[in-house]
């Protein structure tokens, strides 16, 4: 069950990493994660920020959002949003060095850092264009939230 939740918007320019994974970082604390979980969280936003910064909007930048939940079993849900070209091969861009941007110094490594450094990854489409990745985690130490405080 959801007992917290935000969402954030913002253009998806890279300037705006920085501030989305820290907005995620200090909204996830009431939970209480270690530092490590914090880390992670923050690792694996910055990647799917980027990806949706350097390959959604090939033409003019367009928005990104972020929805969070926190849940009574001490896990987060987060979804990074855009609104962009899309993937149409999601197993293929999920490989280990797969890049369409190899020529920017791209490794082809954000999906596989995802994976590693959160419990569940997801991508689907998002309506009607775009990339949602859904990134969930659950936190070793119990909540100090309450349901309903
Ligand atoms: P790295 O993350 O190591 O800098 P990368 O971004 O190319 O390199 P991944 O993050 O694994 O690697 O993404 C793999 C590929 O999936 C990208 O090269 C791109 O083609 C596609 N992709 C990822 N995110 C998006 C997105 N939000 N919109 C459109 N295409 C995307
Ligand atoms: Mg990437």
């Amino acid at each position: 069950m959801i007992i917290n939740q935000m969402e954030i918007t913002f253009k998806a320019l890279s300037i705006n990493e920085g501030f989305a994974r820290a907005c995620v970082a200090a909204f996830c604390v009431q939970s209480n994660p270690t530092l490590d979980e914090l880390t992670d969280i923050k690792t694996a936003v910055s990647e799917a920020v980027t990806n949706s910064v350097v390959h959604a909007y090939p033409k003019k930048a367009g928005d990104i959002t972020i929805k969070v939940e926190l849940n009574d079993d001490n896990s987060v849900s987060i979804q990074v949003i855009d609104y962009g070209i899309g993937i149409k091969d999601f197993k293929k861009a999920c490989e280990p060095f797969y890049t369409t941007k190899p020529e920017q110094e791209r490794s082809g490594m954000g999906f596989t850092v995802m994976e590693s450094f959160m419990d569940n990854i997801t991508l689907s489409k998002n309506n009607p264009s775009g990339l949602i990745v859904t990134m969930e985690k659950k936190f070793a130490s119990s909540s100090n939230l309450a349901v309903g405080e």
